[in-house]
């Protein structure tokens, strides 16, 4: 039996029957060929699950390492990452190299191969906006197959690897086409607030990215100290009519435009309602950000369940939105 406690941001006590680490592509395809009929898990960092208190079952982490420049053009560069690499040190370490596009989602946890499966965003900025194509084996046949950026489906917290294809695929490597010159985007949350901060006047890609971890380590809970990951709601999407009926009812609603709707903030649903920084001394909502639930000590995975439920509950209660839960949630 393997202790799982570790390998989850939320710090949820679970049990496994196997945890094996696939170095590379054969030694993958040998691990699903060996547990076919067994239920399995696909695991990188553990900082988008809920996992249950027993997986009756192998659990595979795909950790092929690895960064390689497969073709540089004119304005761009073609790199392809093994799923196992750390995404934040992939994100400092492409700057160091001269290739842009991934400051803005600097410092967010997890591993490159869970990048696509929810098309990870920050700051304005998403994986679609690099995404060349990602790699798979498939976890019924361990057949390869390359899928494009369209056959991805990226959407918002999104892809085809989290609807019709959950569960299907694992994930070895993503390619992405950077930059050689940035195009810097600091027109989003406080990144241009951070930066006069910090007292910088002329930012390069690296001050951003400086910026943005700034930021987030202000405001986010640190994993290793309050288990968590991350946001648990998605932010919803609702109508033109519906923001309008909103506004008029809630003075100081957030709400985003967006084609097609408005974004609102789930944050600040969550906080309106009063349950900021609220819960009990198992879980509960971040101080700082409502959004975040948090494992104060000693919660499972049915009490941060609860408490989702809670949350879901007052804010359907007061503003009629159901708040979509954002991490993979296993039973
Ligand atoms: P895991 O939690 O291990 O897995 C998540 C899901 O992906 C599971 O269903 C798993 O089966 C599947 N999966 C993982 N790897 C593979 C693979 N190689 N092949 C197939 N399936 C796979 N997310 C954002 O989008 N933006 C943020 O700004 C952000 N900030 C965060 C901040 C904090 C403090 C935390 C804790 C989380 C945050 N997240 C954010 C969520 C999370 O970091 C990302 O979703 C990240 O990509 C998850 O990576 P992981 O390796 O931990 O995935
Ligand atoms: P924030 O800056 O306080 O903003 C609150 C919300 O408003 C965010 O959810 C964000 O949506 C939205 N928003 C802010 N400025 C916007 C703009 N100009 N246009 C459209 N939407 C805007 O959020 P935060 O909690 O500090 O997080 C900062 C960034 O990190 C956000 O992009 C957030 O998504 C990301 N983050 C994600 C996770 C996760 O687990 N998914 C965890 C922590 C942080 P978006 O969320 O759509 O950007």
């Amino acid at each position: 039996m393997i202790d799982l406690t570790q390998h989850n941001t939320l710090g949820l006590p679970s049990q496994a029957d196997t945890y094996v680490r696939a170095k590379d592509r054969l030694q993958l395809q040998a691990w699903l060929q060996r547990h076919q009929g067994y239920p399995l898990l696909v695991l990188g960092g553990g900082s988008n699950v809920v996992l249950p208190d027993y997986w009756p079952g192998v659990v595979i982490a795909p950790a092929m390492q690895g960064v390689q420049c497969l073709e540089t053009r004119s304005e761009q560069v073609l790199i392809e990452v093994g799923a196992g690499e750390v995404w934040k040190d992939l994100v400092l370490y492409t700057l160091k190299q001269g290739w842009y596009g991934l400051e803005n989602l600097a410092d967010i946890p997890g591993w490159v191969g869970a990048a696509p499966i929810q098309n990870i965003g920050a700051y304005g900025v998403e994986l679609s906006s690099v995404l060349h194509s990602v790699v798979a084996v498939s976890r019924k046949d361990s057949h390869e197959q390359v899928f494009s950026r369209e056959q991805c489906r990226l959407g918002y917290r999104e892809s085809i690897f989290k609807q019709e294809e959950a569960e299907r695929w694992v994930i070895v490597a993503v390619r992405m086409l950077l930059r050689r010159q940035p195009l810097l985007h600091l027109d989003y949350g406080e990144i241009r607030q951070e930066l006069l901060r910090q007292q910088v006047e002329h930012p390069d890609a690296w001050a951003v990215s400086q910026a943005v971890i700034a930021l987030r380590r202000r405001k986010l809970p640190d994993p290793a100290v309050l288990g968590n990951a991350g946001s648990f709601f998605k932010n919803p999407w609702v109508d033109a009519m519906k923001a309008s009926e909103l506004r008029d009812h809630f003075s100081g609603l957030v709400a985003y435009p967006q084609a097609g709707g408005y974004k609102l903030a789930a944050g600040w649903l969550i906080d309106y309602v009063g349950l900021r920084g609220q819960g009990d001394q198992h879980v509960g909502c971040h101080v700082d950000q409502a959004l975040v639930l948090v494992n104060r000590g000693g919660a499972k995975a049915a009490d941060i369940l609860a408490w989702a439920r809670h949350v879901q509950a007052r804010v359907q209660d007061v503003f009629g939105i159901m708040l979509e839960i954002e991490p993979r949630v296993y039973r």
